[in-house]
C-alpha cells in the first residue's frame, strides 16, 4: 500500500510504499533530498526525525535486510 509523507523540511508530500501498516525506517523526501527516520501506525505517521547521511544508510540497510527476512 501507498502511504503519503509530508516533508517537514520543506512540506513536499512524497509516497512510500509499506507491506505492512506499520512502518519503522527511512524515508528520503524526493524534492529536498532530506532524509529521515519515520514511524508509523495504523498507515498514520507517529514521529519524523531527520537523520544523516550515514544514519540513513544504516537504517537502509537495516530495512533491507528485514525485507529479505521476511520472504523467507
Ligand atoms: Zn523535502
Amino acid at each position: 500500500m501507498l502511504v503519503k509523507i509530508k516533508c517537514s523540511k520543506c512540506d513536499t508530500e512524497g509516497t512510500i510504499s509499506l507491506l505492512e501498516p506499520d512502518y519503522q525506517g527511512p524515508y528520503r523526501c524526493w524534492k529536498c533530498r532530506e532524509m529521515f527516520a519515520i514511524a508509523l501506525e495504523a498507515n498514520v505517521l507517529k514521529s519524523c526525525e531527520p537523520l544523516s547521511e550515514e544514519e540513513f544508510q544504516k537504517a537502509q540497510e537495516v530495512e533491507r535486510l528485514r525485507r529479505k527476512f521476511r520472504r523467507e
